[in-house]
């Protein structure tokens, strides 16, 4: 086969012929990696010298030939993974990648096309993969928003939103107005929230007195009279109630909010109603979850974070706004070396990132699209059946303790047999440790009203009944050494 031969120069050059036997010996090493992943240990320690010389890593004056690259991957940093690609993860929220996802981040890095500015094919994809998570996760029709790095920067984003709403309805963008106004905005979140929601407050000029932290009911939902009687007392107080945030999972143990009741207050006072769905924002396509999420669609923001559920490669979250025009209202100041579109908005106008991956809108789009929409109802339901087997496998046990269970697939319990006499947070915390030291299994801790409990989240796609079994088998058989006399 012919082909052509362009001639190769600069410094970053490489002959065509070198790249792609690259490109295909490391194609041949992700499938590799990920076949052989059940198989390897879920982590391995990092020892404290290697972990010196990688964040060292001086440059030598001299570069390196292309393939040292995948043989440093494969001997310096593959063999240290975080675990979350392993199907017998079961950590905070942290998914492996569908392979779809792979595959869309390499195409994205070779079209390096930039989705704040600029007119290109995937700038219209990242809009299209917005639109189809607004519609799964129940949003009405002329919903808008942009993708993002994460949950964090979507709540951020919808906050700053929700601010300047605020302040434009009140006529005080500027000047004296806006300061008076801005010094007594008040904010409320449950006491379940995720910590991005507080950092979120602060970072548009929230001062802690400020950000209200409801309490929950004994379920851990947000407790809405509570909320009812916080803002009224802040206005009696003077203060200005402008944003409420709710929870659809709540990052602890999946709680979703009453929405309804909660929306009530906010109309009822004129604050805007923004959701937490990071984990659970588009629990609206399950039919046993969906029930919870009556009243979605008056929510004025929403969080969706694609890369937890929908297995999306990190990073990857979204931030969906009911009137999309607010979203830009917060965030479109142009400039004159940059030259907007009226008619298809630059997505850089309704965010703060000006240059943006457009590898992670292709692969929201490639793995919905893969899916379509029954296929994420059975991507969830993958994560609630094995939810529910784990569920089913702790009562059976006399020595383990449900601690809760659902709606969504997060599990807390408790390795606490009635024989047991010591502290049960002393004990969890080392079962927990020694777990995740062992490389067959990994969970995280969690306090649920105060008590530490084990907690275990199935949020990958790889996950099976053996994986859910292990887990089980792996914290009573050290819960089993560590309590034997
Ligand atoms: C994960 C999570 C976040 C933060 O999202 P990142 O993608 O980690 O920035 C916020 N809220 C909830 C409920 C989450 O589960």
């Amino acid at each position: 086969m012919h082909r052509s031969q362009h001639s190769i120069e600069g410094p970053l050059a490489v002959e065509p012929d070198d790249f792609r036997r690259e490109l295909v010996r490391t194609a041949h090493w992700v499938a590799d990696y990920l076949e052989a992943m059940p198989e390897s240990p879920v982590t391995r320690p990092l020892p404290d010298q290697h972990r010196r010389r990688l964040s060292a890593s001086p440059l030598r004056d001299g570069g390196q030939a292309l393939p040292e690259f995948l043989d440093f991957i494969k001997t310096d940093v593959a063999p240290y993974p975080g675990g979350n690609g392993h199907p017998a993860f079961f950590a905070w929220i942290t998914t492996p990648p569908a392979p779809i996802g792979i595959l869309a981040h390499l195409v994205g890095a070779t079209l390096n096309a930039s989705c704040g500015y600029g007119e290109n094919a995937l700038v219209d994809l990242e809009r299209g993969a917005v639109r189809a998570l607004a519609d799964l996760a129940g949003l009405p029709q002329g919903t808008g928003g942009v993708l993002t790095s994460g949950g964090s920067m979507a709540n951020l984003l919808c906050l700053a939103a929700a601010r300047t709403w605020f302040l434009a309805s009140r006529d005080a963008t500027d000047g004296v107005a806006h300061d008076d106004i801005h010094a007594r905005l008040v904010c409320y979140q449950s006491t379940e929230t995720h910590m991005s929601v507080t950092k979120a407050a602060r970072t548009i000029g929230l001062p802690p007195s400020r950000i209200r932290h409801v309490p929950v009911t004994a379920d851990l939902r947000m407790d809405p009279g509570r909320l009812r009687a916080a803002v009224e007392a802040d206005l009696v107080a003077g203060l200005l109630p402008f944003c409420v945030v709710s929870n659809l999972g709540t990052v602890g143990t999946g709680a979703i909010d009453p929405l309804p009741e909660i929306t009530r207050v906010c109309r009822e006072h004129g604050l805007w109603h923004h959701g937490d769905g990071a984990y659970g924002g588009l629990g609206s396509a399950h039919p046993d979850l969906a029930p919870h999420y009556e009243g979605v669609a008056e929510l004025d923001s929403l969080t969706v974070d694609p890369h937890k559920v929908l297995n999306v490669p990190i990073a990857c979250g979204a931030a969906l706004v009911t009137d999309a025009g607010r979203l830009r209202a917060a965030f479109s100041t142009r400039a004159s070396y940059l030259d907007g579109n009226d008619e298809w908005p630059w997505l850089s106008e309704s965010t703060l990132e000006l240059t943006r991956p457009g590898g992670r809108a292709l692969s929201v789009w490639a793995i919905l699209h893969q899916l379509g929409r029954d296929g994420v109802r059975d991507l969830l339901e993958h994560y609630l059946s094995h939810a529910r087997l784990l569920r089913e496998l702790i009562r059976e046990r006399p020595d383990l303790e449900l601690i809760t269970d659902g709606p969504w697939a997060i599990t807390c319990f408790r390795y606490s047999p009635s024989s047991f006499d010591g502290d049960l947070d002393v004990l969890t915390t080392r079962i927990a440790r020694e777990l995740q030291d062992g490389g067959k299994t990994f969970l995280a801790t969690v306090r649920v009203h105060g008590t530490l409990t084990l907690r275990a989240s199935v949020c990958g796609h790889r996950t099976t009944k053996a994986d859910v079994e292990t887990l089980v088998a792996e914290v009573t058989r050290i819960g089993e050494r560590l309590t034997a006399h």
